[in-house]
């Protein structure tokens, strides 16, 4: 490596053919942290800002040929997971990270898009909770993922804060529980808790309906970890991250929705 070739950060993850989320998402916010940007593709989805109208998961040697691709040749420093589609491909990649053990594991444990299409085979919750929680750096769930990894509600800010811990006793190392879908007023309120350091995050809630802003803001916590932050920082960064992306943020198709700016 030459002193200003940027480090690198791997995204496994689903395809967004409409470009808001998933890896193409993921890949613009690296690119913006000047983070070298690795991918290795679970899944593909034919999706537009209408919705998700077809879901390919690519053969599990394909994924693992990516992944070994990547790995060789590459000093990866953080993962970021998003879209993993099933079981299966939930054990291919918890035993390719048991193998290289990257330094950052950043997990966006994605279920259901915002339209409502399913991201994540019901069954395949087990796998994600029992393999790859105990191997997540940082955890990043919304109010209703963290509710399915729990099964239990969450409806106000006192059960958000027992979430948090419940979520870190699952295994992972911090969780960053977001609290866009609870009603706490005109903020937003994220609660970052590691065991030690307990962090909450607040911000305007922005009256949009956006897409892909799970998927960047665990792609820019990847990516501020390449860059030095320590996890809170990263986490507070990436956080503004995506709000200034929000209020730049455009309709790029004929659907309501819109989309980060990146840049
Ligand atoms: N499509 C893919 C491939 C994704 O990875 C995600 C991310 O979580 C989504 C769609 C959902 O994005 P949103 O819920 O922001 O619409």
């Amino acid at each position: 490596m030459t002193p200003s070739t940027p480090v690198s950060a791997l995204t496994i993850a689903g395809s967004d053919s409409g470009g808001g989320a998933g890896i193409q998402a993921d890949l613009k916010a690296f690119a913006a942290h000047r983070v070298h940007g690795l991918s290795a593709i679970a899944a593909l989805t034919a999706q537009n800002t209408r919705g998700v109208i077809a879901v390919h998961v690519p053969p599990l040697e394909f994924l693992q040929a990516q992944l070994d691709a990547c790995f060789e040749d590459f000093d990866i420093h953080a993962v970021k997971l998003g879209m993993l589609a099933n079981a299966d491909v939930i054990h291919l990649v918890a035993d390719v990270l048991e193998t290289h053990r990257p330094p950052q594991v950043v997990l966006d444990p994605v279920m259901v898009a915002t339209s409502g299409a399913r991201l994540l085979e019901a069954s395949a919750l087990r796998a994600l909770r029992e393999r790859l929680l105990p191997l997540a750096t940082l955890l990043t769930p919304n109010t209703p993922e963290a509710e399915l990894l729990l099964g239990r509600r969450i409806g106000n800010a006192a059960e958000a804060e027992d979430a948090a811990a419940a979520l870190l006793g699952l295994g992972a190392g911090a969780v960053l529980l977001k609290g866009g879908h609870l009603d706490e007023g005109p903020r937003v309120i994220d609660r970052y808790f590691d065991g030690v350091t307990g962090e909450e995050f607040s911000h305007a809630r922005l009256p949009v309906d956006a897409h892909g802003t799970g998927c960047t803001l665990a792609a820019a916590i990847a990516a501020q970890l390449c860059r030095g932050l320590s996890l809170p920082n990263a986490c507070g960064a990436a956080i503004d991250y995506v709000a200034r992306g929000l209020r730049n943020g455009y309709q790029p198709g004929r659907g309501e929705v819109m989309v980060l700016d990146h840049f």
